[in-house]
């Protein structure tokens, strides 16, 4: 069954971060670890396991700065085909046979377009394509345009990949919490709901929210049933764990799973049928998400019969 199909069925979990993960094993900051995918494979599929253990449905693949443009960055620009690929491969090993599914992941370029920055957007365009390419020739399920905040950048995002054929395309964008708490948008000033009125404009199959500033679990409800106003399309959120801090010079991210999970619930009532985390979640929020889940879903189900039998 599809992703989309199943998502009519059930909510799914998603897994959780890549990037504090890949520090915790070893990765220095500001290294490149998206080369990880080739040079230590059996660093990242020991998180992704970790992940699929903890229960989760769904696994973004660690090509966040897998683009040509972030690659060049670190002297990889050659190997933007081998990593994406790679990177599918690893996550699906993940899963170990049972099913599962893997999400090809795109973030930001890194940098701004013309007139604000030095690229053009085909530059960007092309990057992306060639991204999207790897990652769905490779066989992943969907591709997620994730951490977006500016409308121009995701519409090529969605472009490229639905022209590398992506069976599923999801949008993913992040907010920041305005400064007297009122409301939130994306540094770029897009609100929740242009952001779902222009994903459905361009044929996006998912709304989602990541990572973001402020975003904790109660403010990413509120960004779904903003979401849920405006669009039909199935929603996606993956918060941060709480506010990143930082501690003896290193970024963490301090919120555990049991201030996490009690936001599940609503997330999904909101209408999101895919919750996962963000930056700073572990396999124990994971784990914590999936029994929440699991619960929630049960619950619903007896009541459904109890009120068939009625
Ligand atoms: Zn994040």
């Amino acid at each position: 069954m599809t992703l989309l199909d199943t998502l009519t069925q059930r909510p799914l979990l998603g897994d959780g971060a890549m990037g504090t993960q890949l520090m915790i094993a070893g990765l220095e900051q500001g290294n490149c670890g998206e080369a990880w995918n080739l040079t230590h494979p059996e660093r990242v599929l020991a998180i992704q396991r970790r992940y699929a253990e903890a229960g989760s449905d769904c696994i973004l693949t660690n090509t966040f700065g897998g683009s040509r443009i972030m690659l060049n960055r670190h002297g990889h620009a050659s190997d933007v085909a081998a990593i994406n690929r790679a990177a599918v491969a690893i996550a699906r090993e993940a899963f170990g046979g049972r099913p599962g599914y893997v999400i090809g992941d795109i973030g930001p370029f890194g940098g701004l377009m013309e007139p604000y920055g030095d690229f053009t957007a085909q530059q960007v365009r092309e990057a992306f394509r060639e991204q999207a390419r790897a990652l769905v020739d490779a066989g992943a399920d969907a591709v997620i345009i994730e951490t977006q905040t500016s409308l121009e950048e995701l519409q090529i995002g969605i472009e490229a990949a639905r022209d590398a054929g992506a069976a599923c395309i999801i949008g993913s964008m992040a907010y920041d919490v305005t400064l007297d708490g009122s409301t939130f948008r994306t540094m770029m000033g897009v609100d929740p709901e242009r952001a779902a009125a222009f994903m459905e404009e361009h044929s996006a199959h998912i709304v989602a929210l990541n990572c973001g500033t402020g975003m904790d679990m109660a403010r990413a409800r509120d960004a779904v049933a903003r979401y849920r106003q405006v669009s039909a399309l199935p929603l996606m959120a993956q918060p941060n764990a709480g506010q990143p801090k930082l501690v003896n010079m290193k970024v963490v991210y301090d919120e555990t799973p049991e201030q996490m999970v009690g936001g599940v619930v609503p997330l999904i009532d909101a209408g999101a049928g895919i919750v996962g985390a963000c930056c700073g979640s572990t396999p124990d929020h994971i784990r914590a998400f999936r029994q929440a889940i699991d619960a929630h879903v049960a619950q619903r189900a007896e009541r459904a019969s109890r009120s068939a039998h009625a």
